[in-house]
């Protein structure tokens, strides 16, 4: 039976507010919650879900509709159940609670990502309730713990349950919001993000007194190195598409501003300093945590021998984490669709691919082969920018933003696996 589209609007944000009503805090997550609850959504309208449990209460769930056409890669609409802690004190309404004041859904999730999470569940249970049958499968992949580095959510299913997981194509996070810049507005959709490569380095010198001072001691080695580092700039390496991408925005690529280098170089960042044990001890050595971020084509032993080049021989590197950085071309039929579809519902914007200097969870599903987009639509206006409201304060969606997102959403993903929207809502 055909769904009223404005019944679907209400329903979605609905779905959202009790999303957020469920406390996903990660630490420590308990998402079992989150799963639990679009569990019995889907069920109610027909839908088996699969649960996986990495560790008790750190659940992840896996839906699936299946499609006409099994040689067609399936289409995973795929978010993350678990959100960053909140700082009570710097939030004006209770962060959860889904309340909706000033045209807006209020609390931790609203934006990052219980509202994709929520346009998902749309998706899944609106084509069923309409009967109608995608030429591809259509998944729903609903993960744990991707705010705090993947390993009990889509680490896990892509390791111990790859088939569970495999897509030829994947709609994640992080990408179809509002970028004005002048009078100009741009909707950035994910094509790439970077690496992680986390490395400990370590410098030793003679330890003495402290009533003896000299000036070579580990801790002033140290101090010496790190100032290199944050002064030395990285080599820069501009991937084609983000040079397409910066001239389309009328940013000259010699001399970007800060907020677009990470995407133009590896980076590192000095976040945790160790050094000492007793006040009158001069220490024999000194440790930093070094956050080195990589670009696509690039991997540890070259960010290393980068980072070698700037210190030079003296300190040892440890290891500590590692994740690939991940890119996906923007010349696939989806992304055509994704971009031809967002210019025509705000007509004057342009979308354009875009890399991301953090991570998501694209990094891992794009290790089984699929193509991965984030696109997670959502109209902002200029004073409430994207940047503000992610992991931020008061972080709030507001609602006619989300429900162009929803329409722009559902025109992508009924058009990409052959459905007609006339099909489905009435
Ligand atoms: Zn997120």
């Amino acid at each position: 039976m055909k769904i009223s589209w404005h019944d679907l609007e209400r329903e979605s944000l609905e779905n959202l507010r009790t999303l957020i009503r469920l406390d996903t805090t990660n630490p420590p997550g308990n998402e079992r919650i989150a799963a639990d609850f679009l569990a019995e959504e889907l069920a109610s309208h027909g839908i088996e879900s699969v649960i996986r449990e990495s560790a008790p209460t750190r659940a992840n769930l896996v839906a699936r509709l299946a499609g006409s056409d099994s040689s067609k890669g399936p289409l995973m609409l795929s978010s993350h159940t678990d959100v960053v802690p909140v700082e009570r004190s710097g939030w004006t309404r209770e962060p959860f609670s889904g309340e909706i004041a000033d045209g807006c859904v209020w609390g931790r999730g609203s934006i990052d990502m219980k509202s994709k999470c929520a346009m998902d569940l749309a998706m899944m249970t609106a084509m069923k309730r309409a009967g109608v049958k995608p030429d591809r499968d259509v998944m729903m992949v609903a993960v744990a713990d991707e705010e705090a580095g993947s390993d009990y959510g889509a680490k896990f299913l892509v390791e111990r349950y790859p088939e569970l997981v495999r897509a030829g194509y994947v709609l994640n996070e992080v990408g179809g919001f509002t970028v004005h810049l002048g009078s100009r507005r741009f909707y950035p959709i994910q094509v790439a993000e970077k690496g992680f490569v986390t490395i400990k380095m370590k410098v030793t010198a003679m330890p003495g007194h402290g009533s003896m001072p000299r000036a070579d001691t580990a801790i002033s080695r140290m101090s010496e190195l790190i100032t290199k580092i944050v002064q030395t700039p990285m080599r820069q390496k501009v991937s084609p598409f983000m040079r397409k991408t910066l001239t389309e925005m009328g940013v000259p690529v010699e001399g970007a501003g800060p907020l677009f280098q990470p995407m133009l170089a590896n980076t590192v960042s000095p976040t945790i300093l160790r050094a000492g044990y007793k006040d009158n001890v001069i220490p024999g050595e000194a440790t930093v945590v070094l956050d080195g971020r990589t670009l696509p084509g690039e991997d540890p032993e070259s960010l290393m021998a980068e980072l070698r080049e700037i210190v030079g021989p003296d300190p040892t590197f440890e290891l500590i984490k590692t994740a690939p950085p991940a890119e996906t071309s923007p010349d696939t039929p989806l992304f055509k669709l994704i971009a031809k579809t967002v210019e025509a519902a705000d007509p004057g914007a342009r979308a354009i691919p875009w890399m991301i200097p953090g991570a998501t969870d694209s990094k891992f599903y794009s290790k089984l082969g699929a193509a991965c987009y984030g696109f997670s639509p959502v109209k902002l206006d200029p004073h409430m920018p994207f940047g503000s409201l992610y992991h931020g304060n008061d972080e709030r969606l507001p609602i006619d933003g989300f429900n162009w997102g929803l329409k722009v959403y559902a025109d992508v993903v009924l058009k990409f696996v052959g459905v007609k929207f006339d099909d489905v809502f009435a």
